[in-house]
């Protein structure tokens, strides 16, 4: 449980350490710190030099790192207090089940069974069929799909990406990620992660309208308040089509075409044809036009300044399914507008063109979308790493970038280190992607594992209505929390919060503080991406090859 009295001189991983990767943790205060082994031997020792303060956290934080350590039981000491840690050869494995089982959790339109969810279990919810907000007198049913966040909405665009961060998960780092989650589709041919991908995806497939353009979401008017969703009964709206939401499935579901061939050839052709047709749509509709919310319509917009980005990578995944070259120039002329290569997040999803490019054509991409293109994103992801090495935490995250949802482009700058890592081999890309990694899992100034379920401080209060609702002290597991937001702006966090809190301490683990506490599946996404790779290194010791 969350003590707000408890304080600690060390910040680290509180799922414990794996002897493949390096031992990284952080010192608040004086020195010198003493790492010893069960038996007492001194092992590693930081000298006392007092740290430069920390800008995002006020901390005089020393980042250090004894290296590999050998399995084990392990004590830390400082400034009288002793702390503990273990190293094994496969640390993360359940952590990363439960970040993947997180979506599960979060499925619509079915009953959670007792023998998948446990005591988190409850009918089915979001049964009725939607009706179109532009033409009332249209209604149909849409099932399936993942509650967005801690509300009950259905967003295209962030599920769609949440989605091809699961499938690139799988893609790239398969026995990471290939644990059995217990589900109802457990034991099939099919892999329990493409499992939970194709609920979203199967809903993805029904946002389409006949025109080929996609609904840009499946809310209601308004947020419900904090009841379980089978008691959420007020209808649901098939909102306008979007362009950003039409390209971003026409990305994922042209990805997953790729993917689920080799299993169900039937349901991977019909998402490569919806993937064209809407594709079709937007080369017949040009001009961006922003999605904004009807007049009435309170659920979360989702806007976007740019539909440049996920054309881009709707491009790249189409040329990657079809090998046609109208694809290729579309994603050449759009890459040569511009693009932010590093980006994994719902707005910006550069970085997912990019992942298609750098790991999956390849050579075939050409010498624009190949060579240019991987030497422009080796520039761009410096980024990250210059971030983290100015952070006292490691953290690749500058002061004023603490905004809803900071674990996001955390985890982001971790996705472009460890791509950079695995074009270059660059170790320094590797410590820095693991900072990120260690930060979620505790070595964060908070010392807070923002993992539901997980580390020994961990987020008890996330802004999530079922584990607001469901009566049952622990939350859902395996859910990510957003994390600090130093604009946080409700005025019950911000009243908590007081005035001149640190940027990365500006965080209020209760239900009521959305703005800090909320978890959402674009954010569980990256972190099981990240989480994936790391497992996988733990099994194939240390090395990794495609
Ligand atoms: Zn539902």
């Amino acid at each position: 449980m969350t003590d707000p009295a408890r304080s600690s001189v060390f910040r680290l991983c509180q799922e414990g350490y794996a002897s493949v990767l390096p031992v990284r943790a952080v010192l608040v205060g004086e020195g010198p710190a003493v790492l010893k082994d069960s038996t007492g031997k001194e092992l590693f020792r930081l000298e006392a030099e007092p740290a430069p303060t920390d800008a995002a956290s006020g901390d005089r934080a020393a980042l250090f790192s004894p290296g590999r350590l050998a399995p084990g039981c392990y004590f830390l000491e400082a400034c009288g207090e002793k702390r503990k840690f273990e190293v094994t050869s496969d640390p993360w494995r359940s952590v990363t089940d439960a970040l993947i089982k997180g979506f599960y959790f979060q499925r619509c339109g079915c009953a959670l069974d007792r023998r998948y969810a446990g005591d988190y279990a409850h009918p089915a919810c979001h049964t009725a069929p939607a009706v179109d907000w532009l033409d009332r007198s249209v209604s149909r049913r849409v099932t399936g799909g993942w509650h967005d966040a801690g509300d009950y909405g259905k967003y295209t665009g962030p599920g769609a990406v949440a989605a091809a961060h699961l499938l690139y998960a799988w893609l790239l780092f398969p026995e990471g990620c290939s644990g059995s989650l217990n589900i109802p589709e457990s034991g099939s041919e099919l892999p329990d992660l493409l499992s939970e991908c194709a609920w979203e995806l199967n809903w993805i497939l029904q946002m389409q309208r006949s025109d080929g353009s996609f609904h840009h979401k499946l809310t209601k008017d308004h947020f419900a308040p904090f009841i379980m969703p089978q008691e959420d009964l007020d209808p649901e709206y098939l909102m306008p089509a979007s362009h950003c939401a039409t390209a971003a499935a026409a990305a994922c579901l042209a990805l997953a075409f790729r993917i689920y061939r080799a299993y169900d050839p039937a349901f991977a052709n019909r998402m490569l044809l919806s993937a064209v047709h809407a594709w079709d749509w937007l080369q017949h509709h040009p001009d961006f036009v922003p999605f904004r919310n009807p007049e009435g319509v309170h659920t979360g917009v989702y806007g976007d300044g740019s539909d440049s980005d996920e054309r881009f990578w709707a491009a790249c995944e189409l040329f990657a399914a079809t090998g046609e070259s109208r694809f290729r120039e579309e994603a050449e002329r759009l890459y040569a507008a511009g693009q932010q290569l590093t980006a994994f997040g719902w707005a910006n999803v550069g970085g997912l063109g990019a992942l298609c490019c750098l790991f999956v054509l390849k050579e075939k991409a050409g010498p624009v979308l190949f060579t240019e293109l991987r030497e422009k994103f080796l520039r761009q992801s410096e980024k990250p790493l210059s971030c983290a090495r100015a952070s006292g935490y490691g953290t690749a995250l500058s002061p004023e970038q603490y905004g809803w949802g900071s674990v996001l482009p955390i985890l982001s700058g971790a996705m472009a280190m460890m791509m950079n890592h695995l074009l270059t081999g660059r170790t320094d890309m590797l410590d820095a992607a693991l900072d990120q990694w260690y930060y979620v899992l505790g070595m964060n100034a908070l010392d807070l594992c923002f993992i539901t379920g997980f580390g020994e401080n961990t987020v008890c209060f996330p802004h999530h209505r079922p584990s607001g609702a469901d009566g049952i002290d622990a939350p859902v597991p395996g859910l990510i929390s957003g994390g600090p937001n130093k604009y946080a702006s409700f005025p019950a966090t911000r009243s908590r919060l007081g005035e001149n809190t640190p940027p990365a301490k500006s965080f209020v683990d209760e239900t009521f503080s959305a703005d800090t506490n909320e978890i959402a599946v674009y954010w569980n996404s990256p972190a099981v991406f990240v989480a994936a790779f790391f497992t996988q290194l733990c099994v194939k010791n240390g090395a990794w090859t495609e």
